[in-house]
């Protein structure tokens, strides 16, 4: 009898203990955009306000994550903090087209069962993060564009704004500045076609290489992982262009063999380097732990074809990475107990 009875206490354990293992593991890594971030051109003002968002973001998802909510939820909860903070570029604040209009990305991954959701271009749902888990959730699609994906947003009853929502004085001074520099340097290399076409990738995205897309990589106490980004792309971005962050694999990525990736930076080289999901294969087929997978992919691979940026990236064990090779970043983690740090600058 009492042995019987030790086994089956012993079995109960075990059940348990998954669950008890991750539960203080439970973590919580944000980014708010890479790219020319020092301390020359901040206001201690501008500072404190990005702290105060990044912060209240870290908060936000703790709790989600503490109540025993899933890293899913808690992905999109604190990405809802950065989408309706004018400072970031998603949501409100995100930044302008060279036709002077809002057009945002977003994606989620479950690292649990591999089912992922994304929305690319679209003008009116509030929350393109959102939409991005309802995809995921309540379609048997992965990827939505522009109307169609609009029309998913209303008919799963997501809000829908008025375009004019997504305005900032700030972003459209950006973009003014970005059309001023292009037309100054058209004016300066008659001749030069790639130039004059817009079709250099080096060149037709001038506003002094900030970027500012956000993302979130959470583990819950479940022992899954879960990655979010969400961005209005590149200021002065044209033709119905689309970044890195809605693209599986690139921007966002997330396995519980491996790990959850978001990445912020200029999303041309991010794709043509599938950085997501490369830190993930340099970790499954190659062994390689969390930080040293990721700092290959950021700080080598995307350096040498000249991708400049950064990505927030977690694995299982609550491992965490958050390599850039910008000058800046701004991220953040916070974890199990309740701990967090935010950062901007490169040291
Ligand atoms: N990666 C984004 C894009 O290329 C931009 C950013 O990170 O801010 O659309």
């Amino acid at each position: 009898m009492k042995k019987i009875a030790t086994v089956l206490i012993g079995f109960l354990w075990a059940m348990n203990a998954p669950a008890q293992g991750f539960k203080n593991k439970i973590t919580l890594v944000i980014h708010g955009g890479a790219g020319t971030i020092t301390r020359q051109n901040m206001t201690p003002e501008k500072e404190k306000a990005y702290k105060q968002t990044l912060e209240m973001a870290l908060k936000t998802g703790y709790a989600v994550l503490k109540k025993g909510g899933t890293s899913m939820d808690a992905v999109e909860a604190t990405i809802h903090v950065m989408e309706d903070s004018p400072l970031f570029n998603a949501g409100k604040g995100a930044v302008f087209t060279h036709d002077g209009k809002n057009e945002l990305d977003a994606a989620v991954m479950d690292g649990q069962n591999l089912k992922a959701g994304a929305a690319t271009g679209v003008t009116t749902v509030r929350s393109p993060i959102s939409l991005a888990r309802k995809i995921m959730d309540r379609s048997e699609h992965v990827m939505m564009a522009g109307k169609g994906a609009e029309e998913f947003a209303r008919k799963e009853g997501l809000e829908i704004v008025d375009p004019s929502y997504f305005y900032t004085e700030t972003r459209w001074q950006g973009l003014q500045r970005a059309l001023e520099k292009e037309k100054t340097e058209l004016d300066h290399t008659e001749g030069d076609t790639t130039k004059k076409t817009g079709l250099n990738q080096e060149n037709i995205f001038t506003e002094g290489n900030k970027f500012g897309t956000v993302g979130a990589v959470a583990l819950d106490q479940f022992g899954n992982l879960a990655a979010g980004t969400s961005t209005g792309g590149m200021t002065n971005k044209r033709y119905g262009r689309i970044g890195d962050a809605p693209i599986i694999g690139a921007g966002t990525y997330a396995n519980n063999a491996t790990c959850a990736v978001s990445a912020t930076g200029h999303g041309e080289f991010f794709i043509r380097a599938v950085v997501g999901h490369d830190v993930s294969a340099l970790m499954e087929y190659k062994k390689l732990p969390l930080k040293a997978a990721a700092n290959e992919v950021v700080m080598k691979k995307l350096v040498k074809i000249g991708g400049e940026g950064g990505l927030i990236a977690l694995d299982r064990q609550g491992n965490i990475a958050m390599p850039f090779n910008s000058e800046g970043m701004y991220r953040g983690y916070i974890k199990a107990d309740g701990s967090l740090e935010v950062l901007i600058y490169k040291d």
